[in-house]
This record gives structure tokens, sequence and C-alpha cells, in this order.
């Protein structure tokens, strides 16, 4: 007999419980502002609850910084950069880096538990973004070294160029992924030899305040060297963006607060870097293996349910396998499991908040109003045992013009629209035919036709016969509206540094 509940009740009942349980065991110690290497209330006192997506439930209240904690963080990260930081040579830095690696790495369990739980992404997924988190850090240890600079000694002068950090630098990061977009802006960061100050998302700040923990608990960098101001954009963010004793600002979120954020920062002239929205193509050849076809696909636009930023969200197939390759996506998403992120056979959670549920059905009803036709979900999943949770259904959507704002704006959702071509021009001149840039995926076992469409498309990012998989090595960030700056990448410690020339002479 199995020892399953049966009724809808029962398995909501269950899973509210397993998550109570795991919040008892994950959900870190100290919720207050992380400055200078202590934990501190906000000036005001106040606080914001974090919600669990699953449940509905409140996991924990953070602290809810402003301008005065703001003011607070950064003139830690000062003190500490002037005080210590700066003294730390490259082979300090280098340690400490891979010291924070190998601390994630330990805690992966744990982190990946508390990420799913905060954002609702399956811990399957969580697991892999644990990971990457610890590869950064590892990745840009490495970056450390042979950052010399450069030298020119010529007739009666001898010059030099060299890479100096900016000092402090303010880091604001999304949801979707929260503890890896902290660790992709805080280990070039601090390769680079800066301090920071860090402000995650405010529906997902735990991952963050864990990190934090964790730093202090393994006395892992001198502190102040990296704070944590956790808050709302408008209350905290903007005012670490505009920062006037914040030499570089980098930006990961979408393109609308990406122009305040750019704003902002040039009232002090201070450098920014923006990693921004998306509404990447994926062109599919007739020449392909379908069942490669839809699982690529399907990953590209389904991975993290729908929620990262270079969600492959337009299909370009080709008449010739279109057909098949939608029959095969509506049988992969008939095989998916919408449930318990904390279920390592989840493979769609929750969406983040209400609030992105809200925003996901606005243009569904919107693509249903501009004459899209439904090949599979559209909706809420109908079981009761999900109520809870902001569950919405993987969607295909056909028969949008392609210039319907379902189809020009980002959804961030597990929505597919999905266009069929047969003239590579006309489908060429539809797939850059967006504000966005950020990435691209080509599918085929033709290599003149792959390389000749990455080219094409006009895209930070492409992907030929893969998806999603980001190196570190290879640049990531995006043209036109979907950013400014390159992420993963030795650019990206460029990102983190000024150049000075030193000209003398000889005479
Ligand atoms: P968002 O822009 O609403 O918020 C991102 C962050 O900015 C949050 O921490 C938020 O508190 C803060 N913020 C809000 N208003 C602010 C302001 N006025 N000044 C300073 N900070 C402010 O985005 P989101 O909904 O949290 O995240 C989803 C977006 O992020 C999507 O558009 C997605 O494409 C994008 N994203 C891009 C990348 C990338 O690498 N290109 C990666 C992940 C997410």
């Amino acid at each position: 007999m199995s020892s399953q509940p049966e009724s809808a009740a029962e398995r909501r009942d269950a899973v509210r419980e397993r998550h109570r349980e795991t919040a008892s065991e994950v959900l870190p110690e100290h919720t207050g502002l992380y400055v200078g290497g202590e934990f501190v209330d906000s000036a005001a006192g106040e606080t914001f609850d974090t919600v669990d997506p699953t449940t509905g439930e409140v996991l924990a209240s953070a602290a809810r910084g402003r301008e005065a904690d703001v003011d607070r963080a950064v003139e830690a990260a000062w003190r500490a950069f002037d005080e210590e930081w700066s003294g730390y040579g490259a082979g300090r830095r280098q340690r400490a880096l891979t010291a924070i690696a190998d601390t994630i790495e330990a805690h992966t369990e744990e982190l990946a538990r508390l990420e799913s739980l905060d954002n609702g992404k399956p811990v399957s997924e969580a697991t892999i973004d644990v990971r990457g988190a610890a590869e950064q850090f590892r990745y840009f240890a490495g970056l450390v070294r042979g950052n010399d600079g450069e030298t020119m000694a010529e007739g009666s002068r001898y010059g030099q160029v060299i890479k100096e950090p900016y000092g402090v630098v303010g880091q604001v990061v999304p949801w979707n992924f929260p503890l890896l977009m902290a660790s992709w802006k805080l280990a070039p960061a601090l390769a680079a030899g800066n301090c920071t100050v860090l402000k995650p998302a405010e529906q997902t700040p735990l991952s963050a305040l864990r990190l934090a923990e964790l730093l202090t608990e393994n006395d892992l960098l001198p502190d102040g060297v990296v704070n944590v101001v956790t808050g709302y954009g408008e209350e905290a963010g903007a005012p670490l963006t505009g920062h006037p004793d914040v030499r570089k600002v980098a930006f990961t979120g979408s393109t609308a607060v990406g122009k305040e954020v750019m704003k902002a920062a040039a009232e002090n002239v201070t450098d920014v870097t923006l990693e921004l929205g998306g509404k990447s193509p994926v062109v599919v050849f007739p020449d392909v293996e379908v069942e490669k076809a839809v699982r690529l696909v399907s990953s590209a636009i389904f991975y993290n349910t729908g929620e990262c930023c270079e969600a492959g969200s337009r299909l370009f197939v080709h008449d010739d396998v279109a057909d098949e390759v939608l029959a095969g996506l509506q049988a992969a998403i008939d095989g998916m499991t919408l449930g318990d992120p904390l279920d390592e056979e989840t493979d769609l959670g929750p969406k983040v908040s209400r609030e992105q549920v809200d925003r996901t059905m606005e243009y569904l009803d919107l693509a249903r109003e501009e004459g899209g036709q439904f090949l599979a979900g559209g909706d809420r999943p109908d079981d009761e045992a999900l109520a809870d949770g902001c569950y919405v259904e993987p969607t295909l959507v056909e028969g949008l013009d392609h210039d319907s704002r379902a189809v020009q704006e980002e959804i961030f959702g597990p929505v597919l629209s999905v266009f069929r071509w047969d003239d590579y021009d006309e489908m060429m001149t539809l797939v850059n035919d967006v504000d966005y840039g950020l990435a691209g995926g080509v599918v085929t076992n033709d290599a003149t036709k792959a390389q000749r469409a990455a080219r094409d498309i006009q895209a930070g990012y492409v992907w030929i016969n893969s998806y999603h998989d980001l190196v570190p090595g290879l640049p990531f960030g995006g043209y036109k509206q979907s950013g400014i700056g390159r992420e993963l990448s030795e650019e990206t410690l460029a990102h983190y540094q000024q150049t000075k020339t030193i000209n003398q002479s000889l005479r």
C-alpha cells in the first residue's frame, strides 16, 4: 500500500509541512543588513517579508534598507578598502576567492534547498545554480593572476599602463537566479580588488544573507569588503545606484529599471554595466532530428519556469518539420511534472510571486485577444493540490502577429510563441525585429547554415545545438536594449577596473 497522501488537501498539507521543516533547517539565522561584517537592523528598524511561492507562507522577515542604510554600507565598504582590502595582493585575493568557492561547494545542498524555498525553482536546478556560483569564484580566482598591465619603453620615455580597482562598487541583482547572479557580480568585483555593496531582489533575499553568514562564520574576507543591503528597489536600489561615493554600478534586471539605473549613475558620471531582459529566438532548420530539437526548444523556454533572461521564448520552426516539432513539444509538456520544487522529480516549480503570476496571466489574456491559438497550457493548473502556489502551465501559442505585445515584450514565464518559416531572409527579419538582443539558438546539423544564422542573429550570445549552458570564459551579455557590458569573462574583470597610464620622462 502507498503511504502517499491521497486527496488534494492532504497533498497540500504535506507540502506545507515539508516546507516548514526545510525552512527550520536551512533559513539563515540572521536577516539583518550585513554591514561592516555584522548583521544590523535597518536605521528605521523596518522589515519586509519574503514569502515561499509554493505555500504562500512567510519564510522570514528581512531588514528593509533605505538611503541611510546604503550610506552606512558604502562607508563601511570604503573603510574596508582603505584600511585593508586595497593592500591585499593578487595572491591573497586569489586565496580568498578560492576559499569562498570551496565554502559554497561544501554547503551546496543547504543553499540549494534555501534557494528552492525562497524562489520556487526545482531543487535540481537550484543545485546547478549553487555549483555555478562556486565556479564563478573559482574562475575569477584564476583571472586574478596575470592581470599585470603593460609597459612601453621607447626613446627617452617609459610608460606603464596599470589596472586599478574602482574602490567601492554597487551591485543590484534580480530574483530569478538569486545566488548565482550575486556570484556573477561579487566574484569579478573582488577579483579586481574592489569592495562592494550588494542589493538582492526583495523577493529572494535569503541566499545572499546566508552567503554573508558563511563569509563571516568562516572568516573568508576582511569585514566590510562585502556588504549586503536588503530592501526594495526604489528604497535601497536607487540610493545605491545613484550614490556619489559608488564608483561603478553593475545591475542585472529588467530593461525598464536598467534605464533608471543608468540615469541615476549618470548623475555622478559613474561607470555602469547592465544585464537586462531578452526575447530570444530559437531557429529550427528542416534537417534536424526532431527529438533532439524538441528537447532543446523545450529546455530553452521552460528551464527555471521560463524565468531566464536568455529564455528562448520565440520559436522559428521550418515548415517541413513544424508539425512534428510542435507535436513533440505538446507531448513534452504533457509529460512535465508541476509540483513541489523540493521534490527531485519536479520539472516546473511555481513562479516567484503572485505578482509574477498576474503578469504572466495578463500576457496570456492579451495573447488570446490578439488571436493566439493555444497548442498547450494557457492558464493556471486546475490541480487543487497546487492551489497555494504561484503555478502557471507551460504554454505553446501560435498564430500571433509578430508585432503583438505578447511577442515583442518579455513575459518572463513559461510561454513560447511559435512561428513557421520557409524563407530564410523573411524569417531572419522577424528574428531580429525586437528591441532586445540578449541571446539566440540555432538547431541544425548543417554547419554552414548554423554559422550563417549565428552571424545573422543580432544578439550577444548564440548557441548552436545547445541552450542555457554558460561557460566561464565565454562572455555573456546583450546587444540592443539587452544591456551593456559582458559577464563571465576577462572583459568582466576589466569592467571592475580603471586604467591608469604613467608616462615618465627619462631625461
Ligand atoms: P527588476 O528590474 O524589477 O529588479 C531587479 C533588481 O532591481 C531588484 O533587486 C530590484 O529591487 C531592483 N530595483 C528595482 N527598481 C530599482 C531602481 N529604481 N533602482 C535600482 N534598483 C532597482 O527585475 P526583476 O523582475 O527582479 O528581474 C527580472 C528581469 O531581470 C528580467 O527582465 C530579466 O530578463 C532580467 N535578467 C537579466 C539577466 C541578464 O543577465 N541579462 C539575468 C537575470 C535577469
